[in-house]
């Protein structure tokens, strides 16, 4: 059951409060003591239903804690492209061996979870894109 189910039988058991009120105004015992039956099985109903969502909220609590995590290790740092598992880090930035002279350097990568390992030219302010 979930949170509907158990605001549908918390709104039955309303219902026969409010039936309750009106049959203690004609004092009719056996339809009082009905009503009390009625009552309390929907009650006990309405506690199941919510034990239940209870039981729903904290796996789902424990899905977001888990896809949060998930999306706190995919956004820092970029991804590796052949195993998609591990993160790309630097390991070494030096001048570029030919464009070094003007400013353009040379950074390595390496994935920490695969073998691979890749190198980039970064050009601190874009000096080469100018015309
Ligand atoms: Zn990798």
């Amino acid at each position: 059951m979930d949170i509907a189910a158990a605001l549908s039988l918390l709104s039955q058991a309303i219902g026969v409060v409010k039936d309750l009120r009106d049959i203690d105004k004609g004092f009719d015992k056996a339809a009082l003591k009905a009503q009390m039956a009625d009552l309390y099985g929907s009650l006990a109903d309405v506690k199941i239903a919510l034990s239940d969502a209870q039981i729903t909220i904290h796996d789902r609590e424990q899905q977001i804690k888990k896809l949060e995590d998930q999306i706190a290790t995919l956004t820092s740092g970029e991804g590796c492209p052949i195993c998609n598992t591990g993160k790309l880090k630097v390991v070494s930035v030096h001048a570029h061996p030919i464009l070094g002279p003007a400013g353009v350097q040379e950074k390595t990568l390496k994935c920490d979870n695969c073998t691979h390992l890749e190198r980039r030219i970064i050009e601190p302010d874009g000096r080469s894109k100018r015309r």
